[in-house]
């Protein structure tokens, strides 16, 4: 039992149009602590059949959700931030008994997620729309947005809350329904997002969270033509498979995948501000980021400096259950986990590279690794090219500006990149020859709700946090009006006298769409044109 203040929070079923469901087959599975190896409970093992009726759900929440004004909606998910806010430690705690990142990292995880259903909430406000000048006299042009529909959204394990609200957050704000699954390492921290939104007031339907088989629950929610988009954040590998399963309904996607970051230092860097960069980019959460620093760059003037002071500070770091005080490097995830890193440090020291400091398991066991710093490292190891998803910081040399640049882009990824130097011509010249989604110049910490975040070549498609994040739940719809003649060709007479022309063309604006089919449209702009001949007519 995790002793959370709330035990409500630890929800081990499924949740699907408002309720909380077993699989059909009754079968669950096992999750596990990566600190300890205990079991913390299980989850229901769901598959196709569930994923359709969750899918179902959200269809027919869908109209009525999307129906609702910005506002109201924004108000459902601002209350949904609050819970989130104070119920801030027993989150905390639910994730880091199932991921393993050190309690204050879990608690900083909380506010970051929840700083997705805050700021999105806000934005919605403004998903404004345009008018565009007319190309012919008796046409207009104006462009509207609306929610995309039911989406689908697969997360990953290294961030069990921050990934569902970035995604689940901009979705429902638009107007959209989801249906999510988390990953199997870590669905509880879902589970308790979903017991959060209820409380929150969201509609049953809205949000449905469906645990078990990804292969199964993944080709459901990829060739169920109502599903009109797919978020995916994970492994290159499973989002290149889901792209294709997703061509057969043409869906929209955004997908946020692998990365290779490059971590430059060049020789007028601040070393102390960059060796500080260096810890919070490649050992946050023992190294499983995404835009963790994987490659140090470091130019031949500063390199030993460098490594020294990095290696000083990799010494201090404090491995142990991330419940524990001062801890700030917990478990790796799994011993597949494990095993990856260990083979690349093998494979470096194969070929020639030094170990500065860590290089093996740690003394506790389990899937604990000493925090690592590897020199004299080359290209030809395979920390160059492979995401090493673990605290292992390889230190490579260079000389040149065009060098760096160089190595930093022979990558097949382009996630995010860092570098560290002061000479401003510089700083514009290797930003812009990064070919990187993300660039954290003189700072190793570049995520926040506000920037888009996400990947160019294999690293992804699509952008999530900030107003781009929210255009990708969101169709823009051109309307086209014609038929807006000049006023001579208005019919004279009684019914006509007096009246302004804008009284005038809202009436011909009307016919034309009603003819055209937008009969909803035509109402409103029916009434305008009612108002503007009875003032008192507030309706
Ligand atoms: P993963 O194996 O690709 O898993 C990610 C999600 O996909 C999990 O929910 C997983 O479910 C699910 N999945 C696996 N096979 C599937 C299938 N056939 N159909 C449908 N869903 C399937 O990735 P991971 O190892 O958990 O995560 C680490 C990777 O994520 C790293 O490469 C990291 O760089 C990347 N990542 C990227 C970002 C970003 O924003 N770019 C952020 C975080 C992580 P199960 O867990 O149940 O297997």
């Amino acid at each position: 039992m995790i002793p959370l203040k709330d035990s409500q929070l630890f929800r081990d079923r499924a949740y699907i149009d408002g309720g909380w469901r077993d699989a059909d087959s009754r079968k669950t599975f096992e999750v596990t602590n990566p600190a300890t190896g205990e079991v913390i409970g299980t989850v229901p093992d769901m598959g196709g059949a569930e994923t359709r009726r969750a899918i179902e759900a959200a269809e027919r929440a869908l109209k009525s959700w999307a129906a609702k004004t910005a506002k109201e909606r924004a108000n459902v998910v601002r209350r949904w931030f609050e819970l989130m806010m104070e119920n801030q430690d027993d989150l905390a705690l639910l994730l880091t008994t199932e991921q393993g990142k050190p309690l204050a990292e879990a608690k900083g995880e909380v506010a970051y997620a929840a700083s997705f259903l805050e700021w999105f909430g806000e934005e919605a406000k403004r998903v404004y729309g345009d008018t565009i000048p007319q190309h012919q006299p008796d046409k207009r042009i104006v462009v509207i947005k609306q929610p995309i529909g039911v989406v689908a959204c697969i997360t990953p394990w290294n961030f069990p809350l921050a990934m569902v609200t970035r995604k689940a957050g901009p979705a429902i704000v638009a107007g959209c329904t989801v249906v999510l699954k988390p990953a199997e390492q870590t669905p509880y921290s879902a589970l308790a997002l979903a017991e959060l939104a209820e409380r929150a007031g969201l509609p049953k339907g809205v949000l449905n969270v469906i645990t078990g088989d990804p292969p199964a629950i993944g080709k459901e929610l990829t060739a169920s033509p109502i599903v009109r988009k797919l978020s995916f954040t994970g492994s290159t590998e499973i989002g290149k498979l889901l792209m294709a399963q997703c061509a057969g309904t043409v869906k929209k996607m955004s997908l946020e995948l692998g990365g290779n970051a490059p971590f430059i230092v060049f020789d007028d860097a601040d070393l102390d501000a960059a060796a500080d960069g260096a810890i919070v980019s490649k050992y946050r959460n023992t190294g499983q980021t995404c835009v963790c620093a994987n490659r140090f760059l470091v130019q031949d003037k500063v390199y030993d400096a460098f490594a020294a002071k990095l290696v000083e500070r990799v010494k201090a770091l404090k491995v142990g259950r991330g419940t524990d005080a001062g801890v700030s490097q917990g478990p790796l995830i799994d011993r597949q986990g494990l095993a990856k890193v260990e083979a690349h440090v093998q494979d470096a020291v194969a070929k020639g590279a030094r170990i500065a400091v860590g290089g093996k398991r740690h003394a506790l066991g389990g899937t604990f690794f000493e925090p690592t710093v590897l020199t004299g490292v080359n290209t030809r190891m395979a920390v160059a090219r492979e995401e090493t998803f673990g605290p292992v910081a390889p230190l490579f040399r260079f000389h040149t500006e065009d060098e760096a640049i160089q190595i930093a882009n022979d990558t097949e990824f382009g996630l995010a990149a860092y570098f560290y130097g002061r000479d401003i011509g510089r700083v514009w010249r290797v930003a812009e020859a990064l070919e990187f989604g993300i660039v954290g110049i003189n700072t190793g910490l570049i995520s926040t709700a506000e920037a888009p975040f996400g990947g160019v070549k294999e690293s992804g498609i699509g952008r999530e946090g900030s107003k781009y994040g929210l255009e990708e739940f969101l169709e823009v719809k051109y309307l086209c009006m014609g038929g807006i003649q000049e006023p001579s060709q208005f019919p004279s007479g009684p019914m006509w006298r007096g009246r302004d022309l804008g009284q005038a063309s809202a009436s011909v604006l009307a016919s034309a769409l009603v003819a055209s089919g937008f009969a909803a449209i035509a109402v409103e702009v029916i009434a305008a044109g009612l108002r503007g001949l009875f003032p008192g007519l507030t309706g």
